[in-house]
């Protein structure tokens, strides 16, 4: 199953896709952890990337779209995946589509996951993320609750950046709605609601 999440920043995307690799072992591809992941390695990607990021802005397209092909390409995506952040905008969703159907895959499903602007930016701003294993917790946990380690607020998590990234989605990525809903492939779930709620939609959603 190949399914793409839709929702803006802080929605629940990457809560709900960890819980779907846990139980059926689909590929998470996040392209924000693949770019977050190139800046903590100092690649030669995480240094173009890193000033778009701090500043809440999309990374270029092309830089976006040759990561999501080399990952798509990896065995385990073969047998499906979940991208997570990407498609960003309307030339990333076409160039999905037609990188895709080259390799005679298509899209199954594209979930929205649904949350009100003022719940978004509350949570965005309590959000805290584990350095180890990646867990999404709250400013309430002094430690990761899955593994122990160290939860930081992402630089890209404070306030005067939460702005700027919530109108980029508003501009850039809110209009990919329309375009999955025209290819008749979007589902909706509400995400305003405690995750393991969202989760009994999601997999409902997704037929699973
Ligand atoms: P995320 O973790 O998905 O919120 O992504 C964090 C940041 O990475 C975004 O604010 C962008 O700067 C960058 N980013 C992630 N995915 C994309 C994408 N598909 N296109 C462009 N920039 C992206």
């Amino acid at each position: 199953m190949n399914i793409v999440l839709l929702g803006a920043p802080g929605a629940g995307k990457g809560t709900q896709a960890q819980r779907l690799v846990r139980d059926f072992g689909l590929a998470h591809i996040s392209t924000g952890d693949l770019l977050r992941a190139a800046v903590k390695n100092g690649t030669e990607l995480g240094v173009q990337a890193k000033a778009y990021m701090d500043a809440g802005d999309l990374v270029p397209d092309q830089l976006v779209i040759d990561l999501v092909k080399e990952r798509l390409s990896e065995d385990d995506a073969r047998e499906g995946f979940m991208l997570d952040g990407f498609p960003r905008n309307t030339v990333q969703a076409v160039t999905l589509d037609s990188e895709l159907s080259a390799l005679g895959r298509e899209l199954d499903c594209a979930l929205l996951v649904d949350v009100p602007f003022d719940v978004i930016i509350r949570r965005l701003s309590s959000r805290r993320t584990c350095r180890s294993c990646g867990h999404i917790g709250t400013a309430s946990d002094e430690t990761c609750p899955v593994c122990g380690g160290e939860m930081y607020q992402r630089d890209d998590d404070k306030p005067e950046t939460i702005k700027n990234r919530l109108a980029v989605y508003e501009k850039s990525t809110s209009p990919l709605v329309e375009y999955y809903r025209g290819q008749g492939i979007l589902k909706i779930v509400d995400g305003d609601r405690d995750p393991d709620e969202v989760y009994v939609d999601t997999k409902k959603a997704l037929g699973l």
